[in-house]
This record gives structure tokens, sequence and C-alpha cells, in this order.
């Protein structure tokens, strides 16, 4: 960032830091002063709790440093940057009680930036193919009137005026008060000749009048105009002033506006309606034992098999597929999430280490048997397409599927993909469902076909419509559920089934270009694609299946086979060292990798190894009783199949 704008955005931020520090701490933080030693130090992990576009960096670390210099903030993103559920945002090390007595300012300051930055990014992004901007308004909150515009650049806006003061915009009450819009314009320009100038127009006339002044305003406003009359209005200003469409900008609606050639749009909505983006800290380990997190790979991986050896058969690692190479070489078995799970069942370890995201070491969990202990290197790893879909979120969509067809339970069966929370998979255990996995979805599917006549479908869209296209069911049987604009109930008794809309962040970045592109570049070339991609991409590929089935195509293909395989680029990469004697290329131009199973590394799994050393589970994945027995249900429908 620029640093004069970064000082600008920190001057303003200090007064608010101070009512902020005031309001919330006051004379002090009782919880932490009574709970924490005064020389405890921890280290916090900032983490996005959904996906958004990041804003407000530089005031969260102003906010720590405001209540304890000693606390220090390193980032892993930029403002501006988007990220997705799950995503490490910032480390936060120092001590203890400020940390934490400074947590929830921080986070205030870093939620309400980024969500602003977040729905103008949604805003730019609606009307990227045409040449109009997004602008904000005045309508910030009070105090906040710097801190709100720079999150509206950060999302990829314009900031309008900054205030009254550094801008004419003439509105019909000044053109009322002054006696006409020419009126109004000159004795605005004789008073202050260095501001620009916009002027407020209503209707046609008023344009033709704005347009008529010599020299030409800076800009004309359009105020809430319909489209066809801002269409009008484009074509009598036949760009000889800038035009700015004003009033009732929606999201629904910016597209259809920006397509009718105005230069720009504002939405005041960005600043006075933007949802905070859930973010949230969360307190890491403290280092443990002998080896420092800034060691190299060799030394920390050392460590970590010193540590393993001295457990025997006492602890099991388990290295998901999509896991960096250097805690894939530490693990006992390596493998897709539901086969992991099966087999740490299978050994008599009391401890098993899951190196995956974290609805896998759930999935560990509901399948362990008494006295083993789920431990994950970094619990904050999570899957952007496993929390797409929470139990509320699904509890709701059911009542209503059970509004329109009378009883739910007895028209629809639930299915989750594995990739789903126990709450979830306990969900379907309760109502009849089961869970599937992208090797056997086609046949759980014609399994909850047969019991009922029709399926609930989640969390994963892609594998659920790829799927149920295999089964020969139609595009017009499938209805893609929306959760903030839920189907009517019509809807709802046409479909066959009805479709979660979540996704892979990493899969859904396959798309058809890069089938075109490859076999362009390729010809003969084997396209092999993962089932969570688009329909759009499997429809072109030679070949589909789950992780396991790619893996198992491209060892038993001949020497100088050709593949472009759509699924998470580690992967590829350990197949392309494996088979040298084979062409493997990623399918995208630019391979996508999973960023959260990358959030475990060499250094956080020693940490757990050396607090279980020291005789402390830390990081331990529980699934309640309840939970556990109906998940387990759902699961042993899966494996009866
Ligand atoms: S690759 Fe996709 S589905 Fe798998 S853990 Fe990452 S985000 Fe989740």
């Amino acid at each position: 960032m620029e640093s004069e704008e970064l000082s600008a955005l920190l001057r303003a931020a200090a007064p608010l830091i101070e009512l902020a520090v005031a309001e919330d701490i006051g004379p002090g933080d009782a919880t932490s002063i009574s709970t924490l030693p005064a020389d405890s130090v921890l280290h916090g992990r900032i983490v996005a709790k959904a996906s958004g576009v990041i804003a407000g960096l530089p005031v969260a670390e102003a906010v720590f440093s405001r209540v304890d210099p000693a606390i220090g903030f390193v980032t892993h993103v930029a403002d501006g940057q988007e990220v997705v559920s799950g995503e490490l945002v910032a480390d936060v090390i120092g001590p203890g009680r400020g940390l934490l007595a400074a947590e929830r300012t921080a986070l205030n300051f870093l939620q309400r930036l980024s969500g602003i930055a977040t729905l103008t990014r949604s805003f730019v992004d609606a009307i990227a193919v045409t040449s109009a901007a997004i602008l904000d308004t005045r309508k910030t909150q009070p105090g906040y009137r710097i801190l709100d515009k720079y999150a509206v650049r950060m999302g990829g806006g314009l900031n309008h005026r900054q205030a009254l003061y550094d801008m004419i915009l003439i509105k019909d009450n000044h053109i009322d008060g002054a006696g006409g819009i020419l009126a109004a314009v000159t004795r605005a320009r004789a008073a202050y000749p260095d501001l620009p100038v916009e002027v407020e127009v209503r209707t046609p006339e008023e344009l033709r009048q704005v347009l008529a002044i010599e020299p030409p305003v800076d800009r004309a406003m359009l105020d809430n105009m319909s489209l066809d009359q801002m269409r009008q209005a484009v074509a009598l200003a036949a760009g000889r002033v800038p035009l700015e469409a004003s009033g009732n900008a929606t999201l629904e609606r910016v597209a259809a506006i920006a397509a009718t050639g105005v230069d720009y749009i504002s939405a005041g909505s960005l600043t006075h309606s933007a949802p905070a983006l859930d973010l949230s800290m969360k307190v890491a380990l403290p280092q443990r034992g002998p080896v420092s997190r800034q060691a190299s790979a060799g030394d920390l991986g050392a460590r970590v098999a010193e540590l393993k050896a001295a457990f025997g058969d006492q602890l099991v690692i388990l290295g998901h597929h999509y896991q960096r190479d250097e805690v894939i070489a530490l693990a006992d078995y390596q493998g897709d999430s539901l086969q992991l799970a099966r087999d740490a069942a299978q050994t008599d370890a009391r401890f098993i280490v899951f190196c995956g995201v974290h609805f896998m070491a759930e999935t560990a969990a509901i399948l362990s048997k008494p006295g083993q202990h789920i431990v994950s290197p970094d619990p904050s790893a999570g899957c952007c397409l496993a929390d797409a879909a929470s139990l509320d979120g699904v509890q709701t969509a059911w009542d209503l599927l059970g509004t329109a067809v009378g009883d739910a339970d007895a028209e629809f069966t639930p299915v989750t993909y594995v990739n789903s929370s126990a709450d979830l998979k306990a969900f379907c255990g309760r109502h009849g469902g089961l869970v599937c996995t992208s090797s056997n979805a086609e046949k759980a599917l014609r399994w909850a076909l047969g019991r009922r006549p029709r399926t609930f479908f989640f969390p994963d869209q892609h594998l659920g419509r790829n799927t149920a296209r295999r089964l020969g069911i139609s595009l017009e049987e499938m209805l893609l559920w929306d959760v903030d604009r839920p189907p009517d109930l019509g809807a709802i008794r046409a479909a066959r089934v009805i479709l979660w809309p979540g996704a892979c962040n990493v899969h859904q970045l396959f798309r058809p270009e890069h089938v075109q592109a490859i076999r362009r570049q390729f010809p003969g070339i084997r396209v092999l694609v993962h089932p969570e991609c688009k329909m759009e991409v499997v429809d072109l590929a030679d070949d589909v299946g789950s992780t396991s089935y790619i893996i198992h195509q491209v060892e038993a293909a001949a020497p100088g086979a050709q593949w472009a395989i759509g699924t998470e680029s580690r992967l590829v990469e350990r197949l392309q060292h494996r088979r040298p004697e084979q062409r493997i290329f990623s399918l995208a131009d630019v391979p996508p990798f999973c960023r959260t199973m990358a959030q475990i590394t060499l250094w956080n799994l020693s940490q757990v190894l050396e607090a279980l050393a020291h005789g402390e589970i830390a990081n331990e994945i529980v699934v309640d009783p309840d939970t556990t027995r109906h998940a387990r249900l759902a699961l042993q429908r899966m494996l009866d199949l």
C-alpha cells in the first residue's frame, strides 16, 4: 500500500481505536487478567470463516499495538486480496492478556471493513463485462468515512466525493434555491473555481440543460431513472458529459444498469448495508520442543520422525493425497478421507494424527475405536465445500421441502458427500439417508432414489449434478437450492433432485477453455477430471473419477501416456514425479492448490507431537456420542451398498 494512503488510514483510525478500546477494555479485561499468568505469551491465528475480500489489516494491527506494543502482527494476505473459508489471514503473537483483550476490537474493525470490500467486489464483478465503475456515497458510519471509503477501494470500487467540501454536487434543492440549473452552476463555479461540478438531473429536459453548459460540467447524475430513461440519457449525452446512475443500485439490478452505457453507478449499500465478513481468532499452541518454527524442513522432519518413533505403534499419521510432500513423507497412510479414517480405525494406535482438513478428522473420530484420539495439526484448516452447508441451513431447507411435499421423510432421501460436517452426516443418519464418496456417488444416488422418489444432495452441487446426469436425470428435474431466496413450493414439487449450492474452490476453477486449450496444445492427450469439477468440464473430459481412480488410471498407464488432470495440483505434481516416463499436466494453466490443506505444515505437525510427548492431547477432534451414532448409521448405509 502507498505509504501516504496508509498514513491517512491510520490517522483516521487512531481516534476510533481510542474510543473502541476505552469502550471495550476500559480499566481492564477482567477475564484475561484473572485467568492468564502475567507473563503468558500466546499465538493467535486470524482465520476467515467465509469467503470474501480482506480490508483493514493495518487497522487491526494498530489495535493490537495500541493495547500492547509488544504484540507482533504477521499478515498472510494483503488488503484487497480474496480469501476462502478456512484461510489463514494473520498471525498475532505476544503477551496473552493484551492479545485477548484486543481481539474483539481488532476483529470488529477488520470484519466491518472486509465486509464492505467483499460487497463492493460483488458489485464490481457483476459489471465486469462493461466499462462502468462502481462508486460509493457519503452513506458511511459516522466517524468511519475514511475507513469505509478505503474498504470500497480495496473491493475494487472508486470513491465518490469524500465530503461536502471537496466537490460540488448540485441537487434538486440547490437548483430550486438558486433559481435554475445554469444559475446554480454559475454561482458554484464562481465561488469554488477549482472544485469539480456534478449536477443531478431527473428528466431528459434537465439533462439537455446540463449538456448545454459551457465549459461542460464534470458529471451528470441520473437520479432514480428507469433503465429506459438511462438508455435515453446515454444517447442524449453521447459522451459529452460522464453519467452517473444513482438510486436503487442493488446487486441484482447493477448489471442491467451498467448495460445501459452509464459511466458510473453509485451504491449507498456498499457502506450502509454491508454484512461483516466472518473472521475469527483462535489461539494456537505455544512453541513446544527444541526445534523452532524457523528451523529447516530437514530439522523439523527429523524431529517429527524422532517423536513418531518414540510412540511406536501407539501413533499413526494419516496424510491426505492433497498434502504437502514433506508431510506425506512422514505419513503412515496416504489416501482419501474415508479410506484414511477406515485405515486408522483398523489399527490399535491410541493417537491418530490426521493431516487433512477438519471434516476428515471428524470422519476419523466418528469411525474411531474407543480409546483412540484424533488429533489435527491445525483444527482451523477447514474446507470451503464442507463449510458451504451448515446443519441450520440444511434443516431450514428440509422443513421447506416438507411444507412442499407434505412429509420430507417420506419423499426425500438426504445424501451427503463425505466432504461435510459430522452434523450433516448425522442428519442423513436420522432421516434415512446416507453418506457418499466421489467413488460411490452413483451407487448412493441410485439407492437413495430407489428408496424414496426424490433426493436432497449436499453440499457439492457439481458432484450431485454430474452424478444425477449419469443416472439419466435431466437438468430440468434438478433444482439448485438458493439459500437467500428459497425456491417456491411448486418448483420443489417438480424437482427430483435438490442440489445444495456448495462447490470446491479448487475443482471449480477448471473451465472448458482449459480442456480446449490443452487439446490444441497436445493433440491426443487424455483429459481426466474429478467429479467435483463443473458439469461443462466433465462433459468435455475423456474420463471422470475420484482421486483414487485418477491415481489408479495413471499408475496403470503405459510409458508415454499423456494426461491433463483436473484435480488438486499437489497430487498432480506427485504423479508427475512418480511417473516421469509419462507426460502429466495440470488441466489448468494456473494449477489450483487447496489452500486449507496447506495449513498443515511440518511445524504444526511437530507441535502436536511435542504436546503428546508431554502427555497433553492438543487439538483433539471430538464428535459427541449422539452425532457419532447417527453419522455412523449414514456411513454404514454407504458401506452396505
Ligand atoms: S480440495 Fe476442495 S473439497 Fe478438498 S479440502 Fe480443499 S476445498 Fe475442500
